[in-house]
């Protein structure tokens, strides 16, 4: 190949890193400036650069630019400066860029696999460059973090989410294909925008939508084999549960609004304990939200809770309130429940809100899975703080404008006394003297460990049980020192460490319960999992 492509090529490019040797022999004399620099420099210069745009959405575009220009340049600041960045490529941030995806789009980064490719999904999955793929991150944009149906524009989720495979989890990028299925969009704005890049029509329901993600799902293992791991990502939960119901037998699956979720959440929980005291089972827990992220944390949960005392699920599943829009989920309100729900409706009398079920329930723990923000009210925190020496209070929802509560709240309401953490990123937050660090209770702590995990065993089935191990891993991290500041989430600097131990956790689990095909099994499995990490370092071209 000739040296031009070689810089237009990002898997391969270096710019100005390119060494002498390399200029010679690969045709690159003239095509580059003289200075030769080294992927340190290149980083600083980046960096700095990033740091002076002002608005988020800059530095987003900067580092898919990036991203498309020089891969390895891309993952090393990634991984090197992932507090800073992890905002910038994930959420907030990659939500405003999903709604605004269409002005913003420059060259396609994933498989768009629409209505009109039925039919010939299997021909499409052969257009992407790459032949062998490990991860697919697919979503049909229904429900994109809490910001609701982006149709089409919700390929920023994917694609966002498979960078962070490889930054955190030490997936190969070139085995990652992020994919769109558009089969319509409901969103009225979406359908006039001139600049909608999405098929411009109402959803496909039914039957119609059912064959397309089937051609998809069939397509796709006869394409890749049994041991593609395909993460479902934001689905609107009336077909997220069914999906990793009907396919979870047949593929290797994981949905992670639903189980990465509920294992970050878990790992949270547990790790508090230590600063709320009990066991997982002393505790009352209430949800503000009963779909997709609340009813899977409520379920992971529950199943430890039964695990750790031999006690069946029906019985563990009693100490855990859900909250749905039409206020506490109850047995009266049984037969109109959707099939997630039902397990959650235990004997009570009716409350209509979210307050009167804090009084009621009386929980230690209140976790906010609703997507509605300022759900916390100075009322209810003060209510759970009146019973609470050290209430947990856990604000899920995404973005940070839909966060239940703010830290500042949660902190200032129960004077200094509340466990907090949230879905999206806060500020440290001094009160009356003291520094608190929020937790970030962010799913990119569990699925690129877990997927690791996954890919590293060879497992071709996701059990609940993996789940339980990732989350196991992850509470190991917290360290004294993080609790010390109120943490119970380790900082995502040590992300690479936490994320080859979680992979090492999910694999010992893959190999106990005979899913996994690599075999023999590594001895040390954390030691495997990090030879196996992708290094965003240079190599040289001879
Ligand atoms: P979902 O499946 O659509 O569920 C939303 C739930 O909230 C539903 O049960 C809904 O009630 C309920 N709800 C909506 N408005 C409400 C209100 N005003 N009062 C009471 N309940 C209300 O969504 P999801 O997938 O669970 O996600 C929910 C949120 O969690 C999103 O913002 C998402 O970004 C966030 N999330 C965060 C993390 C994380 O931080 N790690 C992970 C996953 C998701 P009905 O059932 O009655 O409609
Ligand atoms: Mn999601």
């Amino acid at each position: 190949a000739s040296g031009y492509t070689l810089l237009r090529d990002p898997h391969h490019n270096k710019g100005l890193a390119f060494t002498e040797t390399e200029r010679d022999s690969h045709y690159l004399r003239g095509l580059l400036p003289p200075a030769v620099v080294t992927q340190q420099l290149q980083e600083k210069k980046l960096m700095s650069s990033i740091r002076k745009y002002q608005v988020p959405l800059q530095k987003y575009m900067a580092m898919m630019e990036l991203q498309q220009r020089n891969e390895r340049l891309f993952y090393k600041l990634l991984i090197d400066n992932v507090e800073e960045l992890l905002p910038v490529v994930y959420t907030p941030t990659v939500g405003e860029a999903c709604q605004k995806y269409g002005s913003i789009f420059r060259r396609p980064q994933g498989l768009y696999i629409s209505l009109k490719e039925k039919g010939k999904i299997h021909d499409v999955l052969k257009n992407w460059p790459e032949r062998s793929i490990q991860v697919i991150v697919v979503t049909d944009g229904e429900r994109i973090l809490g910001l609701g149906d982006l149709g089409c524009q919700g390929m920023g989720i994917p694609v966002g989410k498979l960078s962070l495979y490889t930054a955190l989890g030490g997936i190969r990028p070139s085995v990652c294909l992020p994919v769109t299925i558009d089969v319509g969009t409901n969103n009225e704005e979406l359908l006039k925008d001139e600049f909608y890049i999405g098929l411009r029509q109402k959803r496909a329901t039914g039957q119609e939508y059912a064959d397309l993600l089937h051609e998809f799902m069939t397509a796709v293992k006869r394409n890749y084999g049994e041991k593609v791991l395909i993460q479902f990502e934001d689905f609107a939960n009336h077909n997220a549960f069914t999906l990793l119901a009907k396919y979870g037998t047949t593929h290797l699956v994981f949905n992670d609004d639903i189980q990465g979720t509920a294992s970050v959440v878990l790992a949270g929980v547990v790790a508090a304990l230590k600063l709320i005291g009990g066991t997982l089972t002393d505790h009352r827990f209430l949800f503000l939200g009963a779909g997709e992220a609340g009813t899977g944390i409520a379920e992971l949960i529950a199943l430890e809770m039964s695990k750790q005392t031999k006690t069946p699920l029906e019985e563990t599943r009693k100490k855990i309130w859900l909250v749905d829009s039409k206020g506490l989920i109850i047995s009266s309100r049984k037969e109109s429940l959707q099939h997630f729900k039902k397990p959650w409706a235990h004997e009570h009398e009716p409350v209509k809100d979210l307050l009167g079920a804090v009084k009621a329930i009386k929980p230690t723990v209140l976790i906010g899975s609703s997507g509605v923000g300022r759900t916390f009210t100075k009322e209810i925190i003060e209510t759970l703080a009146s019973f609470n020496e050290k209430p947990l209070v856990m604000a899920l929802s995404n973005p940070t404008t839909q966060s239940e509560c703010t830290a500042e709240e949660a902190y200032t309401w129960s004077q200094g006394r509340a466990i907090f953490a949230s879905g999206s990123p806060f500020d440290p937050f001094e009160y009356n003297g003291k520094v608190f660090v929020p937790g970030q209770a962010n799913n990119a702590y569990i699925f690129p460990g877990f997927g690791l995990g996954l890919v590293i065993s060879g497992a071709i089935r996701v059990h609940d049980d993996m789940l339980l191990a990732a989350s196991e891993a992850l509470a190991k991290q917290v360290s004294e020192e993080n609790y010390d500041k109120g943490l119970i989430y380790p900082p995502f600097s040590n992300i690479r460490k936490i994320s080859a131990n979680i992979a090492a956790n999910v694999a010992a689990k893959a190999y106990e319960l005979g899913v996994a095909t690599r075999l023999p099994r590594p001895a040390n499995l954390v030691k495997y999992a990090e030879s196996c990490m992708y290094s965003p370092v240079y190599r040289s071209y001879r």
